[in-house]
């Protein structure tokens, strides 16, 4: 036997190292299986290449707990290590990288809390749960002897000759005190089926009953290792050895509580000038943005980093699912860094790009098939053009618009359908919209009514694409269908006649403000057509979208919130009942009726409540009577 003495700098890192990465210390059975999952592949690797002539054998990985002896083993078939390399990998070249990095963090735990997961600690994480670790090793060439290693967690530790059957290596962590969770076999089966659901190399944790024939054909039951991952992934296979079950399969081994198949799916491959594998399923997407997030899942080398990729992709691609599996997005850095690193910026829009090309192509090759998808991808593809302008471009080609008889159209093909009647007298092109069909129904009807066509806008991020396509498209303009009578949505030189004079007008108008509390409706006479309602209540295009804005970024705060919320109570100079009304000599019989046309015109938008609803009902029953 033997000791030495690790050669520590910074003295004694230990305590550092098990304080301080607080909420992330089951990371290191992550690392402790990875490499076991290494050494495997560098015995594979080796076999291959004739390096190694023995057997190799079945390969696994075997994690066990024995809570009486309060350990917890790891165990593997790999190449294992001789003394010297364990003096040397262990005691030296790991010791100083963990060294490294407690020096670069230890004053910073909380800025770093979060990214702890990426990092490799490797080895020595091993002292975040344990009081004492054993590397119980053997190499895989011929004529070495087994050796223990011993290590409490001092820089002190002891090596000595022992005695192992077979090459590979078990490491034994005797869990401390403070950590004794890790012995229990849920919490580490737990935290396998997290990291490492898709390592290459099998991990055997625990048994299960299985349950065959014997050759009487009678039941056996025998007693086998339970297999936690699945070393073959499906974004590692070809393509074209997969069918659609195999990706729908593979969807539910990633999402097991999600019982949905996914709409589609792309199947990432890139090797240069980086490394990136990975299959991106679509979901069905819920009208809202939020909820929907976190579900892509970063591996580096089927090793599972992390479930919030925010740094590596663009956001809008975040509401889709999945795997990416690269090598070269940098694990160890911060944050802030991957967002400016040039690998991780060239990913992403490699990613995107990827993401258009398969729209584009679902788009041409079955249009009447990608129009049934569209409702429930939209949010994505608008979400997209409004926050990445390359992705805008090619979305440009497939972005559907739905119209209230349910038609659907391109932004190009839509704009010439209506170019032709709804072109104002400025010679641009109006597009009319909804984003109530129930609630704007009475303005549709007399929009389609006036050959006019309406488009549903519909969603919560709608009112910033309307801005959004307002600005890229040329000579067009967005009017809700509400926003003004259906005469003047869209500007035209063709004026109306107007049975009321100038002077009825002006003498009608302060009897119009009494009826109408002034802080919320401004009156104005227009001549619109006989067909249309005697008043009517629009609300300005411009007044909307301000108030729409100020509610999307979080309420009545705010410049925009302070506005008041105007509408207009549109009086149509035309209509053979107001000028009736005009006429009517009895002062109190006048205001009756002007009243009743007004509640008429609150009705239709849903603006008459409470008490003025009430007398409105009671008003009407003695009218009728
Ligand atoms: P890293 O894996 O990043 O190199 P570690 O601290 O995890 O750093 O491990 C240090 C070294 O110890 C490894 O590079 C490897 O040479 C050796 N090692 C660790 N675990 C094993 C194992 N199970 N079998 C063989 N060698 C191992």
């Amino acid at each position: 036997m033997s000791t030495g003495k690790i050669n520590v700098q910074t003295e004694n890192i230990f305590p550092i190292i098990k304080k301080f990465l607080y909420s992330d210390h089951e990371i290191f059975l992550r690392e402790l299986v990875s490499n076991a999952v290494d050494a495997t592949r560098k015995l594979q690797a080796l076999s291959s290449l004739g390096e190694f002539s023995g057997e190799t054998g079945q390969l696994y990985i075997t994690v066990k707990t024995d809570p009486a002896a309060k350990t917890v083993t790891i165990s593997d078939r790999g190449i294992g290590m001789t003394g010297e390399e364990v003096e040397k990998y262990i005691a030296q070249v790991a010791f100083s990288g963990a060294e490294e990095f407690v020096n670069q963090y230890k004053d910073k735990s909380d800025a770093v809390n979060g990214i702890i997961g990426h990092f490799g600690l490797g080895f020595y994480s091993a002292f975040m749960v344990a009081h004492k670790v054993e590397i119980l090793t053997r190499s895989f060439k011929d004529g070495t002897e087994a050796v223990r290693w011993t290590c409490d967690g001092s820089p002190e530790y002891t090596l000595e000759a022992a005695t192992r059957e077979d090459r590979g290596t078990d490491i034994i962590l005797h869990i401390a005190d403070d950590s004794q969770e890790f012995l229990e076999e849920h919490r580490l089966r737990g935290i396998l089926t997290k990291y490492c659901k898709f390592l290459p190399v099998e991990i055997r944790f625990g048994e299960r009953e299985e349950t065959s024939k014997d050759d009487d054909g009678n039941e056996v039951k025998t007693i086998v290792p339970q297999v936690i991952n699945n070393p073959s992934p499906a974004w590692t296979k070809k393509p074209a050895d997969l069918s659609d079950d195999d990706y729908k399969a593979f969807y539910r081994e990633l999402y097991p509580m999600n019982f949905e198949d996914p709409l589609f799916w792309i199947h990432l491959n890139v090797d240069y000038p980086f490394n990136l594998t990975g299959i991106l399923y679509f979901p069905r997407l819920q009208k809202t943005l939020d909820a929907q997030r976190d579900k892509i899942q970063l591996y580096s080398n089927q090793v599972f980093v992390t479930d919030s990729v925010e740094e590596i992709v663009p956001d809008f691609l975040t509401l889709l699912r999945g795997v990416i599996d690269s090598p070269d997005i940098p694990l160890n850095v911060s944050r802030s860094y991957l967002q400016s690193d040039a690998n991780v910026k060239k990913i992403s829009s490699h990613i995107t790009k990827k993401v258009a090309d398969k729209l584009e192509e679902l788009f041409k090759k079955d249009r009447e098939d990608f129009v049934k998808k569209w409702d429930d991808i939209r949010i994505f593809v608008q979400y997209g053009m409004l926050s990445d302008d390359k992705f805008y471009e090619r979305a440009r080609k497939f972005a559907l618009l739905r119209n209230t008889e349910g038609k659907y159209f391109t932004i190009d093909e839509y704009r010439q359908h209506v170019e032709t009647v709804q072109t104002d007298k400025d010679n641009k092109v109006v597009f009319l919209y909804t984003n109530d069909t129930e609630a704007q129904h009475c303005y549709i009807h007399s929009a389609t009514e006036r050959g006019y066509d309406v488009v549903v806008f519909d969603s919560p991020i709608d009112p910033h694409y309307i801005n959004f396509l307002e600005s890229k498209l040329e000579n067009t303009m967005f009017v809700r269908v509400d926003s003004n009578t259906v005469d003047k949505l869209i500007a035209k030189d063709d004026a109306q006649p107007s049975k009321l004079s100038d002077e009825e007008k002006e003498k009608l108008k302060p009897v119009v403000e009494g009826i109408v509390p002034k802080e919320k409706y401004t009156v104005v006479f227009e001549s619109l057509s006989e067909t249309e309602a005697p008043m009517l209540i629009t609300r300005p295009e411009f007044m909307r979208r301000m108030k729409d804005m100020s509610a999307l970024s979080g309420g009545s705060a705010g410049f925009y919130g302070s506005l008041p919320d105007m509408h207009n109570l549109v009086v149509n100079a035309n209509h053979p009942l107001i000028y009736k009304i005009a006429q009517e000599a009895d002062a109190e019989k006048q205001h009756q009726l002007l009243k009743q046309s007004a509640d008429l015109a609150l009705l239709a938008q849903g603006l008459l409540k409470g008490e003025e609803l009430t007398r409105f009902i009671r008003r009407s029953v003695e009218m009728i009577g």
